[in-house]
């Protein structure tokens, strides 16, 4: 039996554990703590949970409802039904030019936190590393040491545009590399990833036979350009990469819980084995309704899109007014303001942010350690929100420099 740390909750050297080691040591989203904290509190005006604040669109909960009314309840197949899967490898052949095949390229899941679960289990043996850029989405380590691999971090920076830095990926790759794990547009900074930075992480996969797996979850919510291209898309990456993408964010659907991964047979067949065993199926209804969203809500998510660019717009500015130094995100409905300048820690600054002024934000280690010096703010609420908790903000921080 392993030694356990002082502040563990297993129980002392010798004695049998009633938790699994692994998961135990786990720490918590920081997200989430955060939120039990924003949940006691009144009036707080929230740029804190990434979800968007649009309804699901009208024809898409429509056809859930009809799907209940026609008594479609039962199991599906494993992979997802059949006339989706060809909808989503058509759209995923539309929009970012690469083709799979419906009957055993491409599996439905629970959202896209499933699919990147099955991804990571499908693929990792006990010490395998996985190199993945921070600061970044909260279950990324998580979830690499749930399979029993070893998460490696490679930093990004706000002075590069928290650009993955492929000499800096190079530096991490060693002989245990299994994986890479790319999230653009980035949640919590909203980076992007240009097709030269992309080309160069592809050569790197191709040189040293990795996997990439490709978090395409905002890939839609981009705002100087259409659709942010897909790495498998380039010459020699289909074969060797995990397109993972689903319907919460571009098309408003977090509660439908239902996401989708795209990639070489040998790899989708055996994330269907851990799927077929531990979840058996996506929910029906929610599979159905991802369909019409695929066949006929395309121009609602353009509307969306739209919006969140006026948002974006309006935050980056008001964030730079308030003495806080904002980059401008291509993607995603994220900003990453710097806070150092006050002087305040980024756990320090989010709770007094909520206790002085009732304006929720995420601090910036919640996404890794060199989230520090960032809080991370999320626009998908209203322009009145935006600029109300911007005032607040503004506030704060010119009552905190005061006191300097
Ligand atoms: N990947 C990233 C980068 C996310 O930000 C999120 C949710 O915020 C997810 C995956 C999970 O998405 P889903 O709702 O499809 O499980």
């Amino acid at each position: 039996m392993k030694k356990v740390k002082k502040d563990s909750i297993l129980r002392p050297e010798g004695k049998k554990s009633r938790l699994a080691e692994h998961i135990a040591g786990l720490p918590k989203s920081g997200i989430r703590d955060f939120f039990e904290l924003v949940n006691k509190m009144d009036d707080v005006i929230s740029l804190g949970v990434g979800e968007p604040d649009f309804v699901t669109p009208w024809t898409i909960r429509e056809n859930a409802i009809y799907s209940l009314d026609s008594g479609r309840t039962s199991y599906t197949s494993n992979l997802g039904l059949l006339s989706l899967r060809k909808e989503i490898c058509k759209y995923v052949a539309d929009n970012y030019k690469v083709k799979y095949k419906p009957e055993n390229e491409c599996i439905v899941t629970v959202g896209v936190s499933e699919a990147l679960d099955l991804a990571i289990r499908a693929i990792t043996n006990p010490g395998d590393e996985i190199i993945y850029h921070e600061p970044c989405y909260v279950s990324y380590a998580p979830e690499i040491k749930m399979a029993f691999g070893v998460p490696v971090a490679v930093n990004t920076y706000e002075k590069n545009g928290f650009a993955l830095d492929p000499a800096d990926l190079e530096r991490a790759i060693t002989p245990k590399t299994k994986a890479i794990l790319l999230n653009f547009p980035c949640n919590p900074t909203g980076a992007t990833i240009d097709m030269e930075q992309m080309k160069a992480i592809a050569k790197l996969a191709v040189e040293h036979d990795l996997i990439v797996l490709s978090d395409l979850i905002y890939s839609e919510l981009v705002y100087d350009a259409e659709i942010l291209p897909a790495i498998s898309s380039l010459p020699g990456m289909k074969d060797r990469t995990i397109f993972l993408h689903g319907f919460s964010k571009a098309f408003a659907m977090t509660g439908f819980r239902i996401g989708y991964a795209c990639g070489p047979a040998d790899i989708i067949d055996t994330m269907m084995k851990i799927h077929q065993y531990s979840m058996l199926c996506a929910p029906i209804t929610a599979q159905e309704a991802a369909e019409e969203a695929l066949k006929n809500s395309i121009c609602d998510k353009e509307t969306m899109r739209r919006e969140y660019r006026s948002r974006r717009n309006v935050i980056v500015k008001r964030f730079n007014e308030a003495g806080l130094p904002c980059f401008m995100p291509e993607g995603a409905f994220y900003v990453f303001p710097n806070i150092t300048s006050t002087g305040l820690s980024s756990m320090e600054f989010a709770t007094r942010l909520i206790q002085e002024k009732r304006v929720a934000v995420v601090p910036g280690t919640a996404f890794g350690a060199c989230g520090e010096g960032y809080i991370r703010a999320c626009y998908a609420t209203s322009m009145e929100g935006i600029r109300e908790a911007t005032s607040r903000i503004k506030d704060f921080v010119k009552e905190l420099k005061k006191k300097q």
